[in-house]
């Protein structure tokens, strides 16, 4: 008699890996998980347990509220049943407005649920995908931030060398609605709006020359993150910190990043001495990243300190800016729709390695390559997966790794503003006002109408 179910190996059992398995395994495939730590081999320096579903920092799942993109991710997992966010609601602990979860008891619990199955437990490190491509029908690799090295070379020689990346240099994004366009102006550097024919594509922050000397004495006196001995080798000119720029001169930044130059004020037809860049971040038009902005200083440091740019005096900030080891590849550039390697669609990318940033997050993804697999195997058609492109936080997140720039693709946490803004109809069915409040309240309000229409039709 052949095999009924189709054999998936899941290699790593961190967040996305562990939540994989347990869908998996619960949509009837046989599961496989590779996980080195389950004999306490560490492939890394984060890990410290032999347990599944290790939170490796900060033991919070950030904001429970629905006006709060996090707090609709998690809300919506619920809707999804997932093991891990059942688990954390079960394990959680005081934390006012964030869900904080007993990490031992969560991490615990999580292995038990994953012992609990017929999941086959590989207590070893994957080094090299094809070796055991043809022993599955499927292999999903979730080896996470921190993915061992010989498993790194071996994504490599499928999806090319210049597509797997080892460290963020997260530039700060910011709302492009919270941006002072009275003192901001657009324009592409050497070609103003009239030559090009356009508003020009960036938003322009204008420095005087006091303004640029003293916005690099506040960059050179920020407080920094320190640096690991590890990650020293993470810098080179391409990447390099704005605030290390600021201390090798104090003209380095105006001839790099902050340079004025070729950038014409329509309304002065002057040339700025210095300029901060801004550059769409999302499909709508209302994330801008800084250009050039990748930084270690600390976040209240890169609030206090970028808010006195002219025109950011009351600025958002969707991220801040980080510079740290993260091994992710190029979503854009080497996923399929379905979170298939395009070199090869019997690979997945499950969880932080994909291009998504975070625990949740992380979580999020796995879900939805579950449901991919499902799609595959099993020719259920999922609407959670198609039809609500962007409308959710789930396929907001697809929709970003699979749609973004991959010139300039960086890994992405859930935010509002890579959602589908609101219709006009659903701007009155969900919301009356204007206030950014009710627009990200309603944002919630309409995925949760979705998800729940659907749940309460299949169920
Ligand atoms: C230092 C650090 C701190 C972070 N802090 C936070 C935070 O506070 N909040 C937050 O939201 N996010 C944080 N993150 C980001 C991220 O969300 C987490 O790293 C998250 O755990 C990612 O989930 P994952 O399942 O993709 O990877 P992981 O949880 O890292 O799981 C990957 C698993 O794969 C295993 N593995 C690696 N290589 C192999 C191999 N070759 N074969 C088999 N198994 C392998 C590893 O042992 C590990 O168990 C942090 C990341 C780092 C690196």
């Amino acid at each position: 008699m052949g095999r009924l179910m189709p054999r998936i190996c899941v290699v790593g059992a961190g967040l996305a890996g562990t939540e994989l398995s347990w869908q998996l395994f619960k949509a009837g495939f046989e599961v496989s998980l590779y996980e080195p730590r389950f004999s306490n081999v560490f492939v890394d320096k984060v890990h410290s347990t032999n347990k599944c579903a290790e939170l490796v920092c900060s033991n919070s799942l950030r904001s429970k509220q629905l006006h709060n993109a996090a707090g609709l991710l998690k809300q919506e997992l619920r809707l999804c049943d997932s093991l891990l966010i059942r688990l954390a609601d079960k394990n959680s602990l005081p934390a006012g407005s964030s869900l904080a979860v007993s990490r031992e008891d969560f991490s615990r619990d999580a292995t038990e649920a994953i012992l609990s199955t017929k999941i086959k437990i590989i207590k070893e490190e994957l080094k090299d995908i094809k070796s055991v491509l043809d022993d599955y029908d499927l292999i999903v690799i979730a080896s996470g931030p921190n993915t061992s090295k010989s498993l790194s070379d071996s994504i490599k020689k499928i999806i090319g060398e210049e597509d797997l990346y080892f460290y963020d240099a997260i530039a700060p994004i910011i709302r492009a609605d919270s941006i002072d366009m009275d003192i901001c102006f657009r324009a592409s550097r050497y070609s103003n709006s009239q030559q090009a024919g356009s508003e020009g594509d960036y938003i322009n922050s204008p420095l005087s020359k006091k303004e640029y000397y003293d916005f690099v004495e506040l960059l050179k006196s920020g407080d920094k993150i320190p640096l690991n001995e590890g990650d020293k080798g993470i810098f080179f000119n391409a990447c390099m910190p704005v605030e290390v720029m600021a201390e090798q001169g104090s003209d380095s930044l105006r001839h790099g990043p902050m340079r004025g130059d070729g950038l014409i004020d329509e309304r002065t037809m002057k040339v700025p001495f210095a300029a901060v860049q801004f550059r769409q971040d999302s499909f709508f038009g209302d994330l801008y990243n800084m250009v050039g902005f990748q930084t270690r200083l600390t976040y209240p440091e890169q609030k206090r300190i970028f808010r006195t740019l002219p025109g950011l005096k009351n600025v958002e900030f969707e991220r801040l800016g980080s510079m740290h080891r993260n091994t992710y590849i190029n979503a854009p550039r080497v996923l399929n729709n379905d979170m298939s390697l395009k070199k090869n669609n019997r690979v997945f990318m499950a969880g932080q390695i994909s291009g998504v940033e975070g625990y949740i997050e992380s979580i999020a993804q796995s879900i939805l390559v579950a449901g991919f697999i499902i799609e595959r195997f099993l020719d259920k058609k999922n609407p959670l997966l198609n039809s609500f492109a962007g409308k959710t936080a789930i396929t907001a997140l697809s929709n970003y790794i699979v749609n973004a720039d991959p010139s300039n693709f960086q890994p992405m946490k859930i935010n509002f503003g890579i959602f589908t803004p609101l219709s006009e109809e659903e701007k009155r069915k969900f919301c009356s006002s204007k206030k950014k409040f009710d627009r990200r309240l309603a944002m919630s309000k309409r995925s949760i109408d979705l998800m729940s229409k659907y749940f309460h039709k299949n169920n």
